[in-house]
């Protein structure tokens, strides 16, 4: 059976796990990509920076007519650094978006002149894709759904989004026009999934506003609040409740700053005047006329947010009375590390409130009440769930199938399933190779882990520094042991000297820690891992894997 007439749908990722979000349209030989997200990974992934979905199928895909973005998180836009590398394709976005996929490509070595181009809301004809971008509310500036004619019908794809009602910057979801293309015929909704298990409608932005106010209101000392560094309205309504209670906003931590930087040139993060001061400026002000927002939302180690718990910011302390406000949710695999940040700030006497004392935070995502609103407004003929683990995609399935369709007119697919639809029915009838590229920050390297791992050692070696900490009073128990496999070249004994100088280099980064830290394995581990890594780069121009062995006794 020939699908040349029929149009396929194929997620390389953001379907039935959570981020990596990547979807392929094609039609004939034509393919469209939407989105090119990463994951980031968890403490199971030593060593390793980035994941990324794998991109083999795009080698044989046909003619790929360009990439285009919904928005600018790191689930959407992540691997576009690695994409443009492989495949120089013309990638559209708000610019906003754009603006944090230029700083993407910088850091992560992409192309130096990506054919970037603004996606606004004129229709863009690619190949036989026509795809017109859609305001919509979601937790990060200028995020855009997209409604693509392709010439069997017309296909609608959320991304993420919430139906706020009142949307900070005032661009909200366009009703009208989205009902308006219900009228006209969808042929599919493929719809964000992230919620779908939330009963309800997910609170407005603005919802937040006066909880964190009545804490703010209340605090005598300093106020320190950590939330998602894209979440531009979210420092925005912190700027304004600063102001309105004679408080500075300082920004502190590379990612914090990096995005309200670029938010404040593009005019989308205004501030009442005078409010937001340089970090350097804190020392000149009465704690009590500080807010400060830092980065490391998720207990990062090497964050702003988990220096500061630590007593070890340039320029922000932590003492007893202040306030730290963590105003984000929980990504999966986090709790550990939010875990230790709360215990660190609380033993430097702040007290803590998280999203479960207070409603310090609201979602992004729309919830299933909103999920059928957007099946109301668009009458779908068929429904795809996307972005979310599988149970979140069923319980969308399931919504959509009480919503009017059955189960016959939804699918609920994997990454890696080929689904093809027409105005008659919709189907999975393939799979395609799908996986996983783990990326080291440091060293930039791409391969399959197992393959990258092998490859390191044999090229570049290995490095374990073993270190026996005590748990109970931080004292590190003998000298550091370190097994180096690999590393040296050179004569007889280069490699005892290289051992002494990276023993030397451990026991300072011990002895430069405090006891505190010293318990605290997942920290520590970042540091050795960190130090060695920048030591044995400088000192062999080599990049071995540094997998440091805290133990703990
Ligand atoms: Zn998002
Ligand atoms: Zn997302």
């Amino acid at each position: 059976v020939s699908h040349t007439t029929r149009l396929q749908l194929v997620p390389l990722g953001g379907l039935g796990e959570f981020g990596l979000n990547l979807m392929v349209y094609r039609f004939g030989g034509d393919c469209l990509v939407v989105d090119a997200g990463m994951m980031f990974p968890g403490e199971e992934h030593l060593g390793v920076d980035v994941v990324l979905p794998d991109l083999s199928f795009l080698d044989d895909c046909g003619t790929l007519r360009g990439l285009v973005l919904t928005h600018g998180h790191e689930d959407h836009i992540g691997a576009v650094p690695y994409l443009l590398s492989r495949h120089a394709i013309p990638t559209f976005g708000t610019p906003f978006t754009l603006a944090l996929v230029r700083r993407r490509l910088a850091e992560r070595h992409g192309p130096s002149a990506p054919d970037l181009r603004p996606l606004g809301d004129a229709p863009l004809r690619l190949g036989p894709f026509v795809v017109e971008a859609l305001p919509v509310a979601h937790s990060i500036p200028q995020s855009r759904m997209l409604a693509i004619r392709t010439p069997v019908g017309t296909v609608v794809h959320t991304a993420d989004f919430k139906l706020d009602p009142q949307p900070l910057d005032g661009i909200g979801a366009d009703r009208a026009r989205l009902r308006a293309l219900g009228q006209e015929g969808v042929l599919a909704l493929l719809s964000d999934s992230t919620n779908a298990d939330r009963p309800g409608t997910t609170p407005p932005e603005r919802s937040v506003e006066a909880p964190l106010d009545q804490l703010v209101a209340g605090a005598r000392g300093r106020v320190l609040v950590t939330t998602f560094a894209s979440h531009i309205h979210r420092v925005q309504l912190l700027g304004r409740i600063a102001a309105r209670h004679g408080r500075r906003l300082a920004l502190v931590g590379a990612s914090v700053r990096a995005h309200a930087d670029l938010a404040e040139g593009l005019g989308l993060l205004p501030l009442p005047n005078g409010t937001r001061i340089a970090p350097e400026a804190l020392a000149d002000l009465p704690v009590e006329r500080t807010l400060i927002v830092a980065s490391g939302s998720q207990g990062e180690p090497l964050s702003a947010m988990s220096r500061i718990a630590l007593g070890q910011h340039r320029h922000v302390r932590i003492d007893d009375g202040d306030l730290a406000i963590l105003s984000a949710r929980e990504i999966p695999g986090s709790a550990r590390s939010i875990g230790r940040l709360v215990n660190h700030l609380m033993r430097r006497g702040a007290e803590v409130v998280t999203p479960v004392e207070a409603p310090v935070h609201v979602s992004g995502h729309g919830s299933r009440d909103e999920l059928r609103e957007m099946i109301d407004l668009l009458q779908p003929r068929f429904v795809v769930p996307i972005h979310g683990e599988y149970r979140q995609l069923v319980a969308h399935a399931r919504l959509a199938a009480d919503a009017g369709l059955g189960s016959r007119r939804v699918q609920v697919a994997d990454s890696g399933d080929v689904i093809a639809l027409d105005e008659r029915r919709i189907e999975v009838v393939d799979r395609v190779h799908v996986g996983r590229v783990y990326i080291d920050g440091a060293a930039d390297e791409v391969d399959l882990a197992v393959l990258r791992d092998r490859r390191r050692i044999a090229g570049d070696g290995i490095v374990i520094p073993v270190v026996a900490v005590d748990r109970d009073s931080g004292t590190v128990n003998g000298d550091p042991e370190i097994v180096v496999r690999g590393v040296a070249s050179g004569g007889d004994g280069a490699e005892e000297e290289l051992l002494a100088e990276a023993r030397a280099v451990v026991s300072g980064a011990l002895a430069a820690a405090t006891p505190e830290e010293r318990r605290d394995e997942a920290l520590l581990r970042a540091r050795l891992q960190n130090e060695l890594r920048r030591f044995l780069r400088r000192r062999t121009q080599r990049r071995p894997l540094v997998i440091p062995v805290i133990l703990g006794v």
